[in-house]
Formats: C-alpha cells, structure tokens, sequence
C-alpha cells in the first residue's frame, strides 16, 4: 500500500509531528503505537525521536542503547529497526537513555542531521516525537522539515488544555496544519466492575477541537496495559492488538491517513494572491476527490475597492471584508492573548490605510495574509473566514 501525493522529502511520503505542550501526557506512547497502527495498514514507517535532550523511544521500542548506529558507503546513518520499523534516537547515539547536555545549536543540527543524513529509504510515513514544549527544537523542525501536518496530545485536564492551546498556536505561527488533537488517558474502565471513571476528567480535548476549529482524533484509555507495553519495550498495537486501546489507535491511524489521503488528492493548489495587481489566484487541483460547493473554500480573491477584499467560495458565495476590520480580527499569538483568547491589539496602532500585501494559501484549509504594516503571522482558517464575513453581513460588529 502506498500513500498518494508528492514526497516530502526524498523518498518519504509524509512527516507528522507528534507534539504537546508539556511532558507526561503520553505523546511519545501515542508516537510509537500509532507508528505501528499505520505500519497495521500496511505502511513503511519511520520513528524520529526529536526529543533530543530526553530520549524515550529506544526503552519503549525495547531497543539496546549502547550500539551506535552504523553509516552506509554514502557516509548516511543507517536507522534502527524494531518490528519492522526504522527509527533513530539520541539515546543511540549517547549510548543511553539518560538525558543528553546539549547547547540549543547542537540540538538543532542533531535534528537537522536525524532527517537529513539517515537513509531512511522509502516510507510512507515518518513519525516526529518531539520533546515537550513549545521552544527551539519545535520551531527547528517545524522550519527545516517540510511536515505534512501536527498532532498535538493533551490529557483532559484543564492545565493540561491551556498547554497544549499554546503548541497548537505555535504550529500555527510557523504555518504547520494542525491535523488534530488526541485526547490521552481519559476514561479508566474498572476491569472488576466495568464501569469507567473520567480520573482527569473528560472531554477536554474534543472541547478544544470545538473551539479551535480543529479536527479532533479520538480519546484514548488510561489503561495500566499501555505502560506495562511500554515498560517491556513492546507497544501495546502489536502485543495487544485486540485490546480496545490498541483498536483506538488504530481508528486515530486510520483517521489521520485519510486526512492526509484527502489533502493530498484534493489539495488546494498553492497559491500567492497580490492585492495591487488581483494576481494570483486560489485554483483547486484536478482530482476526483475534489468536494463540490464547499462552503469554506475560496476560489477566488478580488480587490472591490481600496478598503474591500472579496472573497468567492466555492459554494458560489461572495462574501466582502473591509480589509482593516480583518487585520483588527487577526488571532494570531502577537494580536490575541493565547490563554484568554482576548484581543492584545490596539484598534489605534492599527494604520487607517491598512491593507493587504499578498495572501498565501496554508495547506488547504487557511491563509495567511501579509499586511503592508509588515504583520505577516496571522493565520485565517478557511472556516473562521467564512463566519466572520456572515457575522459582518448580519450586521455583528463583534469579533468572531
Ligand atoms: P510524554 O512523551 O508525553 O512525556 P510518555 O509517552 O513518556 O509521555 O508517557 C508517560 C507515562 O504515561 C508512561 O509511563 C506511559 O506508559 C504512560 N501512559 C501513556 N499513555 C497512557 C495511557 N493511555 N494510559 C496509561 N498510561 C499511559
């Protein structure tokens, strides 16, 4: 089976980070079984562990840390291989798994030599579990690596949630598609009594899909089988493929493949649209697997007048924006508080001849718009386009 699309990189289909916003929420246990759900679906998959300073995908693959990689005859590192999977690690490296003391720029040109310098040959899928955060070694990746997209893994604890709102923003910013959330360690079903207990709550993840606009993945159990796996260096996907935690990585595999199956057989095509000369503009790439009338997709941008963007959708649409009431809507995390949600922007920096420059195409689900104030971080999504321009059309001076 193989994946459609161009290749990311040389050989390899699609590169997916695996990110949260702090440590301990099971992403790199969420990295390394839905590695194996997609291997399941008959996938060449390759593991990454970016978390460069605290490796641990080397224990819960089972994996001896003191035998260094070797290089092939083109001086390339030669991955592991565990159950049919190439992976490579620090801890390999260090020859252990105890974090490694390494300044910022070191880090960087590790992950830059992880992706660059392994013969990873063909794959389908390279899985990226990155370290915990949102700091230097994400955005390194997220900037150097042509990724397919980001899953961000939360628990349903409150705390938890605001963490992981600011990883999602900070894909946002180096403009990664978010491809969804996973909610881990929710219900613990009683294995005496059967009746399930929320231990840190529930639901939180799919709340903050809602809100966000973001696709949401699916809600994986605690379940005290997936950390005697790991412990024992054998993923609970192969050791307990029946298991109803194994089943549900296998449903978040099989959600993520067709995401990305879908994006890239009918993605929009790239696209940089100019303000002064109307140039430029969004067309859908052939293919059957184009959706038709589509209420939140643009197909067409157009200058009405000095103040007024138009945007056509699909659908046949038109809907039209006073171009300084979108730079005042901008949500980006310079423009709005990232926990409160609440407008950092003041209206009156704001020049009155605002407008845009060029709007770029962001996988195929967004834009981002560069202002001739020089703001450029701000991403609309397709969805948040389309009710901000009904809102204004109603007459709601709110934002959206
Ligand atoms: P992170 O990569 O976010 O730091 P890990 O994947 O290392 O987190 O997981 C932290 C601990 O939580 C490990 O002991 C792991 O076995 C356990 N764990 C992860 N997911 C679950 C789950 N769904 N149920 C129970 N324990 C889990």
């Amino acid at each position: 089976m193989q994946t459609t699309g161009p290749e990311k990189l040389p050989g390899i289909r699609h590169i997916i980070a695996v990110g949260s916003g702090k440590g301990g929420v099971g992403k790199s246990t969420v990295s390394v079984n839905l590695a194996f759900a997609l291997q399941r679906m008959g996938y060449r998959i390759g593991l990454l562990d970016a978390d460069v300073l605290g490796p641990s995908i080397p224990g819960m693959l089972g994996l001896t840390t003191d035998q260094p990689p070797g290089f092939d005859a083109g001086e390339m590192i030669t991955p592991a291989e565990r159950y049919g999977l190439k992976t490579i690690s620090m801890g390999m490296l260090s020859g252990d798994d105890k974090p490694a003391i390494l300044r910022g720029p070191m880090v960087s040109k590790f992950l830059k030599m992880f992706v660059g310098s392994v013969h990873w040959g063909q794959l389908d899928y390279l899985i990226l579990d990155l370290p915990p955060g949102t700091g230097d070694t994400q955005l390194t990746l997220a900037q150097s690596v042509p990724l397919s997209g980001a899953i961000i893994v939360t628990t349903p604890q409150d705390v938890s949630l605001k963490i992981a709102r600011r990883g999602l923003r900070m894909f946002q910013t180096v403009h990664t598609p978010i491809l969804g959330i996973v909610e881990n360690m929710s219900t613990f079903t009683c294995p005496h009594c059967g009746k399930g207990t929320d231990i840190f709550h529930g639901g939180g993840g799919e709340r903050m899909s809602r809100e966000l606009g973001i696709p949401f993945l699916g809600t994986i159990p605690l379940d005290p089988d997936i950390v005697t796996c790991g412990d024992q260096g054998q993923p609970l996907v192969l050791e307990k493929p029946n298991s109803f935690a194994a089943q549900v990585y296998g449903a978040i595999a099989a959600e993520l493949d067709g995401r990305l199956q879908a994006q890239s057989t009918s993605a929009l095509k790239q696209f940089t649209w100019t303000w002064e000369t109307n140039a430029g503009a969004p067309a859908w790439a052939e293919s059957a697997g184009r959706p038709s009338g589509s209420q939140t997709t643009a197909i067409g941008f157009r200058q009405r007048d000095a103040r007024t963007l138009s945007v056509l959708w699909e659908d046949g649409q038109r809907q039209d924006f006073d171009v300084r009431d979108l730079r005042l809507n901008c949500r980006c995390a310079l423009c709005r508080d990232e926990m409160s949600g609440l407008p950092l922007l003041d209206p009156k920096s704001v020049r009155a001849d605002i407008t845009p420059r060029t709007i770029v195409s962001v996988g195929n689900y967004a834009i981002s718009i560069a202002w001739n104030d020089g703001h450029s971080t701000g991403i609309d999504t397709f969805k948040h386009l389309r009710a901000l321009g009904a809102s204004r059309a109603a007459g709601v001076a709110e934002d959206v």
